[in-house]
């Protein structure tokens, strides 16, 4: 059982699709799928790659001692573009020479739905790795390659695009469509909290996260807590480990006391659909922590961290509280036992429900885009959608062209048809949520 579960969580990435929506609509009122015909025609594929291939060439990876290591370039190349489309563009700076960006188009008064697309990259690695240059664009094959290509510069390009074809079409329609291009989501998503502590977020009803997911309609992401804990001991000789107190023999009844807690919340909580079993992964484990490593040496500190993936139903107070409650029982159990636990970073899962206006929209949407019912998915990891969702109360969905296994990786793709499935499947949402 154990041994089934834990490589079960590991694959995190099995799409489960419960089946699809029992109330599936996706209207067939000849004015909406005119005007829909008419935006779809304000799409140039060739447009499309070329922006993409564009937003390639302008590396962005965050490297914070190199002058042009951030996202300012590729922040001002689409702020020229946006605005030679005649888009009201506004940009704020999160940190230096990290802005965010963002356009709004706006209808009658109605509804308003935001698209988020991330502008950084993360580190191409050793380009001597790479077939094709990072940082080029090549085409090859039906496919563009380069950092970026599907996380998220290409799902970003087809965004504007869908956005773009709507504001082209000329038709009016009621309410608001944000485009939210943000810093940082590599990072620790400084851009898109940002974005939402200004208030840029209120009176949003309805966020689509432009990522790859292979045009899968993704419900639910997984939530993330990365906990630290140091154990403090005391240095001694190894011959004379009796005149010391080891916090690694200590640090280790931890791990095993952690392992026992994944196992129980797997029981309670069971397998999600779409995002698998939760887990507790201790992921580093140092000591000494910032001393010189030595063999006949015990060391004075010990530090372990966990990374604890959740999934819905969990609560991250209770598990931080079941970590809290461990640490104090090894405590009763040995009061040599001295440990400090931190919370880094809390990144709560989310779950939008089937019936939402933001699904049903994309769902109707990809009926009439593909002519097939959507495959339903949860993403495996966080994206800004976690803080629009849990800070600001958006309800998202996240879907983009891109396989899911190929970001972050050498020789980055992106298919070419797949992308502009999902730009036509951007502007079709976009028309769906604000005409019903
Ligand atoms: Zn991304």
């Amino acid at each position: 059982m154990r041994e089934q579960t834990t490589r079960q969580a590991q694959d995190g990435l099995t799409p489960m699709g419960e089946g699809y929506l029992q109330e599936t609509w996706a209207t067939s009122e000849p004015e909406f799928l005119n005007m829909l015909q008419t935006v779809w025609k304000n799409i140039d594929k060739e447009e499309l790659v070329a922006l993409t291939r564009d937003l390639i060439r302008i590396p962005s990876v965050f490297r914070p001692n190199s002058p042009s290591g951030n996202e300012k370039h590729v922040a001002e190349f689409l702020t020229r573009y946006l605005e030679e489309e005649g888009f009201t563009v506004q940009t704020e700076e999160v940190a230096p020479n990290r802005p965010n960006v963002w356009a709004v188009m706006e209808g009658s008064p109605g509804k308003t739905i935001l698209f988020e697309g991330h502008t950084d990259v993360v580190t191409e690695g050793d380009s001597e790795d790479w077939r094709y240059p990072p940082f080029e664009g090549v085409i090859e094959g039906g496919r563009i390659y380069g950092r970026g290509a599907c996380d998220t510069k290409g799902n970003l390009a087809a965004a504007i695009m869908a956005v773009r074809a709507i504001k082209r079409a000329g038709q009016p329609f009621p309410g608001r469509i944000i485009l939210c291009i943000p810093v940082d989501e590599e990072g620790l998503m400084l851009g898109i909290k940002q974005f939402i502590k200004a208030g840029h977020a209120e009176g949003i009803d309805g966020a689509v996260i432009c990522e790859p997911e292979e045009n899968q309609l993704c419900v639910t992401q997984k939530g993330a807590l990365r906990i630290s804990v140091r154990v403090q001991g005391k240095m001694a000789h190894g011959a004379m480990p009796l005149s010391g107190i080891n916090p690694i023999t200590r640090a280790a009844r931890f791990i095993v006391a952690v392992e026992e807690l994944e196992r129980e919340e797997i029981l309670k909580h069971g397998k999600d659909p779409f995002l698998g079993y939760p887990s507790f992964t201790p992921t580093i484990m140092m000591a000494p922590e910032n001393a010189e490593p030595q063999i006949n040496v015990m060391p004075a500190q010990a530090l372990v961290a966990l990374d604890i993936r959740t999934i819905p139903g969990q609560s991250h107070p209770e598990i931080i509280q079941m970590l809290k409650d461990c640490l104090v029982r090894l405590k009763a159990e040995d009061p040599l036992f001295e440990a400090e636990l931190d919370v880094i970073e809390e990144r709560p899962w989310t779950e939008t429900p089937m019936s939402d206006p933001v699904v049903q929209s994309m769902t109707a949407a990809y009926i009439q885009t593909t002519g097939e019912k959507p495959y339903y998915n949860g993403v495996p990891g966080a994206t800004d959608g976690t803080f629009l969702h849990s800070w600001a109360g958006i309800p998202i969905i996240t879907t983009g062209a891109g396989n899911r296994l190929v970001p972050h990786q050498k020789d980055e793709w992106v298919d070419i048809e797949e992308l502009e499935t999902a730009c036509k499947l951007y502007a079709a949402t976009a028309l769906n949520f604000l005409l019903y």
